[in-house]
């Protein structure tokens, strides 16, 4: 069976995350930020040290083992009882990342939307990241080279996914508003796919 999901896509800074955890604490969703599995991990692993190396320069972690980490984080969380994708939609934040992701997942995704965060002002997200970097004590937030490899990193390979899943999936959501617009703005496509 393939899981019901709704990605939750944009550049870093988007607010992504923010959106995430407000949906992922109803009952009937789950939500899963890439990035949080990666940050999960011990720093003394191998799949550690290797996060570290890509995060810290802004880059994407290999789609192999990303993957890998990832299926076995949500089998993990079917198997603990926090997901059950016959009563659940994911809400999938931060993967696919890129085309190869995309299609790596097309058998395990049933994709019902794709909520599409978009900032024109990539100064905007800057500053978000750099605010997040002193309240989250982010590495990979802290340095202003960092964060600029990041934006050209999803635009350049994170961006395409939005044609992977086409227009029909597509629905755009200002993240310039407030949090709490952002997330009504959300609640509205949830409330479309999910009405009948
Ligand atoms: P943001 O969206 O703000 O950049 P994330 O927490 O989503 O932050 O990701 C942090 C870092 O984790 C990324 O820059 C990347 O190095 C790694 N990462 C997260 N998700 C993926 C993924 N799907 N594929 C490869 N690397 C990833």
């Amino acid at each position: 069976m393939k899981l019901r999901t709704v990605l939750l896509f944009g550049a870093p800074g988007s607010g992504k995350g923010t959106q995430g955890k407000v949906l992922g604490a109803l009952p009937g969703f789950y939500h899963c930020s890439c990035g949080e599995v990666f940050r999960s991990l011990k720093l003394d692993t191998p799949l550690g040290r290797v996060f570290v190396e890509y995060s810290s320069r802004g880059e994407l972690v290999p789609d192999g083992p990303t993957i890998e980490l990832w299926r076995q984080f949500i089998g993990n969380c079917r198997q603990g009882g926090h997901y059950d994708p016959a009563n659940d939609i994911l809400v999938l934040d931060g993967i696919p990342r890129n085309l190869a992701q995309a299609e790596l997942l097309r058998d395990t995704l049933d994709v019902r939307a794709v909520v599409y965060l978009t900032c024109p002002h990539p100064e905007k997200l800057v500053q978000r990241l750099q605010r997040r970097a002193l309240k989250e004590n982010r590495l990979d937030d802290a340095n202003l080279e960092t964060i600029r490899r990041r934006l050209e990193t999803y635009d350049q390979e994170s961006r395409p996914v939005l044609d992977f899943y086409g227009r029909e999936l597509l629905h755009e959501v200002d993240a310039t508003q407030t949090p709490l617009d952002v997330l009504e703005d959300v609640v509205a496509v949830i409330r479309r796919i999910t009405a009948g």
